[in-house]
Formats: C-alpha cells, structure tokens, sequence
C-alpha cells in the first residue's frame, strides 16, 4: 500500500490502515457489504472495506483481516490478473517523473501533444496530467497511451523503482476460499464505463470470469474510476450485478440505490495529523462529518 507510482490519494501507507482497522472495531460494526443491516447494529454505525483493482501490496493487509475476523471485498480486474503496471495511470505517472527529471523525455513527450487537446509542462506534475487524460475522448487518450508505450514505457526501469505496482493471480485471489474474504468485479480492463462502447461487454465479461475462476457467484461490482451514468447503471443491472459502488464520498442511506453505493476513498492524507500519525479525529472529519453535512445540505 505504498506503491511509488500510484497516483497520489490512492494508498494507505501500513502503520496507518492498522491503526485505521483498530479505530474501526472500536467504533463501528465492520460487516460485509453484500449483508449490510440498513440500520445500525447494536448501536454502532455499520462499515463495510472495499480494495480495488487487486493489488498484490493488498494481500498482507487482507490476510490480517480475515485473521480478525473481519470481512472485506477486494474488486479485480479480470483481464488484468498477474501483471505489472496493470493500469495506464501508474504508467503515467512514471513517464511524468521521467519527464520531470529529463529535458529530452519532456519535449519528446510533449511533442506527442500534437494534434490533441493535451496540454502539460513537467512542473504541473503527474496529478494533472492524469486529470488532462482523463478529460480526453476514450478514442484520443488509447491512441496517446499506445503512442507512450511504444515510445517511452521501459518496464524493468518501472519495475525497479516501484516493485510493488502489480496486480494478484487468479491463484492468489483462490487462497481466500472460504475464509472472510470476497471478490467482485471491477470489469475486465478497467475501462471508464461512461466512455466506453463495450460496457456492457466489460461488466458480464468480468462477472463471468469471477465465477468460473473462483467457483462462487459474483454479484458485486465496482465503476472503474467511479465513473457511473442512468446507462451504465443499468448495463450493470442487466449483467447480473445486484450491488455496485461508486466513488462518490457520502454513507448510504436506508432507501438508498443498491447499484448506486457511495464510499470513501481512503489515502493517508485523510488519515493522519499533519506529524504523519493515524488521528481518529481527522479520520471523522474527512469522512463521518463531511458526509453528515452533505447530507443535511440535501435535505
Ligand atoms: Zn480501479
């Protein structure tokens, strides 16, 4: 969980999630997703832990919590099981640090801006121009990405300073039979659903994978990205999926869409006070009271 290429917010460094999962016992009733009471249970507030994409630096952590009895869903990635650097963001991020550091990477890098809407200098660093791609059609960031690739990607370099990017086996995800431990889907290549011609493809694809390679049904999902639309939504529907989750930061609510649940992304940056230390109270803020008062907001 301290992968150096991710983008940034997106881990949990391990002193702090076990501080986090301490905090969570305390406090919360830590229970499964697919059987989340809709009100709290004995008084306590219900949580539910979710990992996407299937990173390999997630099996100690999953490990420890099946050992404490606690439940979690982890949302892979079918197609991209067992690989290294697995998702482009991790790849851009590598090639932005390279450019960063190298005048002649920067400029060949960005003469390949040529003919698109991309705009980026170095010094921006790798958050916005992961934002600049992501705002591109799907069309014009594959072609980029590909271009990057063939041009620019050097896997051993990658691998050497972030030996922890890669995704966990079907053998890996196997291991977990029977314990508290689940997997879902997090569709086969991890495209934006929203963008994609081939959602309806990627979700069934996926689901079916899940269930012939870990021999138990698959009904749970998670938008690559959070991306979601009415459209996407109901492919989900139509493909089987009886729970989906999106990014969106607030708790679900009773009546709430059961293919809409919102989650809070977790990095340490909304976990720790400003000595680097997990702090129950800014874990309650950034998640417990912004989301209380979006919901106030809404009423
Ligand atoms: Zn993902």
């Amino acid at each position: 969980m301290t992968r150096a290429c991710s983008p940034v917010g997106m881990c949990v460094s391990e002193p702090v999630f076990h501080k986090l999962i301490g905090y969570l016992e305390t406090r919360y009733h830590i229970q499964r997703l697919e059987e989340a009471a809709p009100e709290p249970a004995g008084g306590r507030p219900g949580v539910s832990i979710t990992f996407d994409d299937g990173w390999r630096d997630n099996l100690p952590h999953l490990r420890a919590l099946d050992r404490a009895g606690h439940p979690a869903l982890v949302f892979l990635v079918t197609g991209k099981m067992d690989q290294r650097f697995p998702f482009w963001p991790e790849r851009v991020v590598w090639l932005a640090r390279q450019a960063e550091q190298e005048a002649e990477t920067a400029r060949r890098l960005q003469a390949s801006f040529a003919g698109t809407a991309l705009r980026w200098e170095p010094a921006g660093g790798p958050a916005v121009l992961l934002e600049a791609l992501k705002r591109l059609s799907e069309d014009a960031r594959e072609k980029l990405l590909s271009r990057w690739d063939r041009e620019f990607w050097d896997e051993p370099s990658a691998f050497t300073c972030d030996s922890l990017a890669s995704t966990i086996s079907w053998d890996e995800a196997r291991a977990f039979r029977g314990t508290n431990i689940r997997f879902g889907s997090h569709t086969v290549s991890h495209p934006l659903l929203d963008q994609t011609t081939d959602a309806a493809a990627e979700l069934s694809g996926s689901r079916e994978a899940v269930e012939a390679q870990l021999r138990e049904g698959c009904e749970t999902l998670a938008y690559p990205n959070g991306n979601w639309t009415p459209a996407v939504r109901a492919a989900a529907e139509t493909a089987g999926y009886r729970l989906a989750c999106t990014t969106e930061e607030r708790c679900q609510e009773p009546d709430g869409d059961s293919l809409l649940i919102p989650r809070f992304n977790m990095s340490d940056g909304k976990l720790v006070n400003p000595w680097g230390r997990f702090s129950p109270a800014v874990f309650e803020f950034t998640t417990v009271w912004k989301a209380w008062r979006a919901m106030r907001s809404t009423c």
